[in-house]
């Protein structure tokens, strides 16, 4: 068993921990001042989430929490325990093994001055850009004074990817790794996690990175801003870091504090979708369909071809399946799907149809994106699914189709962005033309 200190912690054992202060105690479900039931761990404001039963042996009747029960039971009987936070400094030495570009300088000296003055930052930065290298000033500069640092994402395939990243630059830190099951093994002064895990800290961290923050679904936003200001000391700064803000979003900052950055990291513009109409039909061999297919093949790329629906893209692999080689398809509830893209990454597949589940992270060299009714996606997930291709150095280009029956408003501004973000590239002298 490895003794950690549990700062800034909301924990329901007192026997965890050693000489911590314990700021406050009360049951871990109350009734608010408007007679509302709140759970002090995910603050969860729907009457639904809380559940209540007459028990037996306590004679008394007792409210849960059932939104956050997996992190641990919260209820009307049972008392938990809020730690003080402390701080430690340390020297968070950073190696990288390429130079910063000069629009990740600028995004790095941005970050440390919200840090500075603690304010709230959006990093508005293209796929490809190279955010993550974007934050290693800022956590340097923020650990050096000591500040609790935490970099969290909604997606748990982001938080392992970008976890092993940090860990690998900043290889002399103690960086605690939290999701899912991957529990705390430090202090919790530097801690990679998605947001869930959060609702385990109470006024702890004094900077707080969220990557992707897009990706979480809409309906959750209050509670997600909720979540993220509980973790938070009062002054603490919050960057937020997407190449698809909502406009919700954007308008939570000042427009100083909106930092575009229009540039892959490989000064190469955006490769701009074309449209090209097509009825889909799943249940039919479409021609048109099967030639552009072999046409990529004979060209010697590999594609994704994004379906809107699973039941969609299963009818039409039956169909293709018998012309293309090796044709594979991937969704979210694929029990093989780490199977399926790490052979994907291989190249084993050059043509591969697969739902959203492949619209953000998934890159590889020499891949072309196809979208099937593309009229029916948002302009956040038409900019994704783009955002994949032409991301290396050696392959900079490459083929973003929106197949449609008809062009959508989404269509155009997905289209507008991406133009736009070019435009700004080369007016700032960060994209080669
Ligand atoms: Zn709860």
């Amino acid at each position: 068993m490895i003794e950690i200190k549990h700062y800034g912690k909301l924990i329901r054992n007192k026997e965890d921990l050693s000489d911590e202060t314990i700021r406050t105690v009360q049951k871990g479900v109350i009734k608010n001042k408007q007679g509302r039931w709140q759970c002090i761990q995910c603050e969860s404001p729907e009457r639904a989430d809380y559940y209540t039963y007459y028990s037996e042996p306590l004679h008394s009747e007792i409210t849960y929490c059932r939104h956050c029960l997996q992190l641990g039971r919260m209820d009307t009987h049972n008392e938990v325990y809020i730690i003080d936070s402390h701080r430690e400094i340390s020297k968070a030495d950073y190696h990288l093994d390429f130079q910063l570009s000069e629009q990740q300088t600028y995004a790095s000296e941005n970050v440390i001055r919200a840090i500075q003055t603690h304010e709230k930052l959006l990093l508005y930065a293209v796929t490809g850009a190279g955010k993550t290298e974007m934050m290693f000033a800022g956590i340097q500069y923020a650990r050096q004074q000591g500040y609790n640092v935490a970099v969290i994402s909604p997606r748990v395939d982001v938080v392992v990817e970008i976890s092993a990243r940090i860990a690998e630059a900043f290889s002399a830190e103690n960086i605690d790794v939290l999701y899912q099951s991957q529990s705390q093994q430090y202090n919790g002064h530097f801690v990679v996690a998605t947001v869930h895990q959060l609702y385990r800290f109470k006024h702890h961290f004094d900077v707080i990175f969220i990557d992707e923050v897009d990706a979480f679904p809409l309906s959750m936003d209050p509670l997600l801003m909720k979540t993220i200001n509980s973790a938070s000391v009062s002054t603490a700064s919050h960057i937020y870091m997407t190449a698809t803000p909502s406009r919700k979003l954007r308008s939570q900052f000042k427009p100083a504090n909106i930092i575009t950055l229009p540039a892959r990291y490989h000064r190469r513009s955006l490769p701009v979708p074309t449209y090209r109409y097509l009825k889909f039909k799943p249940t039919k061999l479409q021609h048109q369909l099967l030639r552009l297919f072999q046409q990529q093949i004979t060209n010697q790329r590999y594609t994704l071809v994004f379906f809107n629906h699973i039941e969609a893209m299963k009818a039409a692999f039956e169909i293709y399946a018998e012309h293309i080689p090796n044709l594979i398809y991937v969704h979210s509830e694929d029990a093989l799907r780490f199977d399926k893209v790490t052979a994907l990454r291989e190249g084993r597949h050059p043509i591969v149809f697969t739902t959203t589940i492949l619209e953000r992270g998934f890159t590889m060299p020499h891949l072309d994106v196809i979208v099937l009714e593309s009229q029916t996606y948002s302009t956040a997930a038409l900019v994704q699914i783009a955002g994949r291709v032409g991301r290396k150095m050696q392959d900079t280009s490459g083929l973003v189709l929106y197949l449609h029956n008809g062009v959508s408003i989404s269509m155009l501004c997905a289209k507008a962005q991406i133009k736009q973000m070019n435009t700004i590239g080369l007016q700032k002298g960060w994209l080669d033309a």
